[in-house]
């Protein structure tokens, strides 16, 4: 946060420096773009194989293989939820949401794709549909599906608020993931990574950069879809915060469940489509 009267005087050329045009950091335009038409003729064939309702104040974790589609929707009222996504193969290989950002921008709909943390870097879901598309950005500068948040955590409740909250998406998140594997949720814990903000509705202020949130505009019957690139693990925790509106870090906010459903295409839908490719690089680094 910049400091409202600064200590130092602007130079002479100030104006002229602050007038420089932004550029785009990474133009997206060399990125092989989605087959959009093929994912969703395919999607037109499939059939539902699987459900997961995530209940308010908690997580479960859903299996999508490689060609198959998922989505998420709201069901019984305005709810958020925290989404992280791993290559179901290899935990190592997870949804990176610094760099999605980086590449498509602080909110994501139709066409963005979630990427894979290095080195992999590949796509791992793309986007087919957003009920919230119509959304697009409002007059605070506020959108929805951001991948700016991280994932509400006990660790910054008790910075900012002293207690203990058990049930912030980064624990659900946790026991989630601890209850799929099988394992400790000390073992567990650090393969929970920052998420997509599913319906969440996010910015930054424009005069102090802070970032903020404000009550979703989803409603039940709203959804979002993704193809799976590669076979997905996901972990979905409906955020305590239920629409974000106020408080996401204590029982307060009303809340409630959210709907995973899985749709396999028909054989042969996808052609002649196949997983991406690991990144290109060849991790020398130099040596
Ligand atoms: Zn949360």
């Amino acid at each position: 946060m910049k400091p409202q009267i600064p200590s130092h005087a602007p130079p002479a050329d100030a104006d002229a420096r602050k007038a420089v045009k932004p550029v785009i950091c990474y133009p997206v335009d060399s990125l092989t773009a989605p087959a959009l038409e093929l994912y969703q003729r395919a999607r037109a064939t499939a059939q539902k194989v699987d459900e997961v309702l995530i209940p308010a104040r908690d997580a479960r974790t859903f299996s999508v293989p490689a060609g198959q589609f998922f989505r998420i929707s709201s069901v019984e009222g305005s709810q958020v939820g925290d989404l992280n996504l791993w290559n179901a193969d290899d935990l190592n290989e997870r949804f990176y949401s610094g760099k999605t950002r980086a590449l498509h921008g602080t909110h994501l709909s139709v066409s963005d794709r979630m990427w894979t943390s290095f080195p992999a870097m590949r796509p791992m879901a793309t986007i087919i549909d957003d009920t919230l598309d119509w959304y697009g950005f409002d007059e605070f500068g506020g959108s929805v599906h951001d991948v700016i948040g991280t994932r509400c955590d006990p660790y910054t409740n008790n910075l900012l608020s002293g207690g203990q909250y058990h049930h912030c998406c980064h624990s659900n998140l946790t026991r989630a993931l601890a209850d799929h594997l099988g394992c400790t949720l000390d073992a567990a814990q650090p393969h929970v990574h920052d998420v997509l903000n599913v319906f969440m509705c996010t910015g930054f202020t424009r005069d102090t950069g802070q970032y903020f949130m404000k009550a979703s505009p989803v409603r039940p019957g709203d959804y979002l879809e993704f193809f799976a690139e590669i076979n997905l693990l996901g972990a979905l925790s409906a955020c305590p915060g239920g629409d974000c509106s106020d408080e996401h870090s204590s029982d307060s906010a009303a809340c409630h469940p959210l709907l995973v459903e899985v749709f396999a295409p028909e054989n042969g839908a996808l052609g002649e489509w196949r997983s991406p490719h690991v990144n290109g690089y060849d991790q020398s680094h130099g040596r």
